[in-house]
């Protein structure tokens, strides 16, 4: 452990010491030409006529990045396996329990203490994968913006308050544990339910902030064409927001989040600079259908129902393992901490295999909110333009298999053909062109 530490630290220094190279090679946003389709052009060619106009170069880079994100589901999951049954295997995770036995009779405070180390720990063994994937990656792909110190105090930010949330959780997991031995999946359930909840609520308006700006957007003409739209779909809403996603990447992206009286627009400053207001009324549309069309709900009922079947084989799986290596780890069972880098195998087997399915629940809200978006901001050639901005980072033009296992929102092709499909219906178009 102590030499992990080391080389960690060393690494950092190491790092830390770059120079700024890395905002050098973001790129400017890429104008793609729109491209002269005739009208009547039937929607499969169509289609092939806007997806033509990427050029090759740009095609393969963006191919290359997301098929290396295929390999990266794979290596994270190794990663997660390997540290579990190093910490079950070399006794390290029975020590920390006895040492947190020693140091608090409390039962809630020796787990409270087994979350701190344990996430300091795993955090230190997979720090080489998250600054290649999270850093090094993105600058070779011209996606990020940040300088490594900035980025660095924002991983170490976002680990803290991960922390705080997981050792909170595994508090009260662990109390459910220590209660019900045999039905724990099911009240788990519930209260991972009930967590994930509050997490949504709250971290648009608490956590959002401490990484980002959020301003009023200045440009009158956008906000009110996006106000129009959100006034006749009853989004109660008066102002939209801007956010200084730049700092970070130069990906597009915007939402509408919140509850009561919380109620948030915001669309990022990418968006604001690489995009005309039909791309923007097109994209604030699509977020605008995840709001009316209750996503957020819809996520915790389907996700309620994984995590319960997860935790059901989760239970199943865990006391194999520790009627068969349990005394080799000395981990006595559900209720006691020692065990947890077990469950947190489990739980990475099953999320590695459920991928397809997670990836789908995702995808199947996304299409609806394609379709509201569609018909609420009437820009299909907007649309399909963004489409194609998005398709940056994201393969434009997947195999049907590979769009249903990897893709978490349809692919580029889809999405204009969709546009496409509409536009040849002679649906009315919208404000602008
Ligand atoms: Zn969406």
């Amino acid at each position: 452990m102590k030499s992990s530490v080391l080389v960690f630290l060393l690494a950092l220094s190491f790092l830390t010491a770059l120079p700024a190279w890395a905002q050098e090679n973001s790129p400017a946003p890429s104008p793609f030409p729109t491209p002269s389709i005739a009208p009547g052009t039937d929607p499969a060619t169509a289609t092939r006529a806007w997806l033509d106009t990427v050029p090759a170069d740009k095609r393969a880079k963006s191919d290359a990045y997301f098929e290396g994100g295929y390999w990266l589901i794979l290596w994270n999951f190794l990663v997660e396996a390997a540290i579990a049954l190093l910490l079950l295997g070399t006794g390290l995770s029975a020590r920390i329990r006895d040492f947190a036995e020693r140091t608090t009779r409390f039962k809630a405070m020796q787990v409270a203490l087994y979350s701190i180390l344990y996430i300091v720990l795993t955090s230190v063994l997979s720090f080489p994968l998250i600054v290649y994937e999270r850093f090094f990656r993105e600058h070779a792909y011209g996606l990020a913006t940040q300088t490594f110190g900035p980025w660095f105090s924002e991983l170490l930010l976002m680990l803290l308050i991960s922390a705080f949330a997981q050792t909170i959780l595994l508090i009260i997991l662990y109390a459910v544990f220590r209660r019900a031995p045999q039905t724990w999946w099911l009240w788990g359930t519930g209260v991972v339910i009930l967590f994930l909840a509050f997490g949504i609520m709250i971290a648009p308006v608490y956590i959002e902030p401490l990484f980002n700006k959020y301003k009023p957007l200045a440009d009158q003409t956008i906000s009110e064409s996006i106000l129009t739209m959100a006034r006749a779909n009853q989004i109660p809403v008066t102002q939209v927001f801007e956010v200084d996603a730049s700092r970070q990447s130069n990906r597009v992206s915007a939402n509408v989040a919140g509850f009561l009286g919380t109620t948030r627009i915001a669309l990022n400053d990418n968006l604001l600079k690489q995009c005309t207001l039909p791309e923007i009324r097109a994209v604030m549309a699509h977020e605008m259908g995840h709001y009316i069309l209750n996503h957020v709900t819809k996520f915790l009922v389907s996700y309620s129902l994984l995590i319960l079947i997860a935790l059901a084989l989760s239970k199943w799986a865990f006391d194999a393992a520790v009627r068969r290596w349990g005394e080799r780890w000395r981990v006595r069972g559900i209720a006691d901490p020692a065990g947890f880098p077990l469950l947190a195998l489990i739980f990475a087997a099953l999320g590695f295999l459920l991928t397809p399915v997670s990836n789908t629940i995702t995808r199947v809200s996304e299409i609806e909110a394609d379709a509201f978006g569609m018909n609420t901001a009437r820009e299909p050639d907007g649309f399909a333009k963004v489409a194609l901005k998005l398709g940056t980072y994201r393969k434009l033009d997947p195999a049907p298999l590979e769009e249903f296992v990897f893709f978490d929102h349809p692919s580029g092709r889809a999405r204009i053909r969709m546009a496409m499909d509409w536009k040849a219906a002679h649906m009315p178009t919208g404000q602008s062109e």
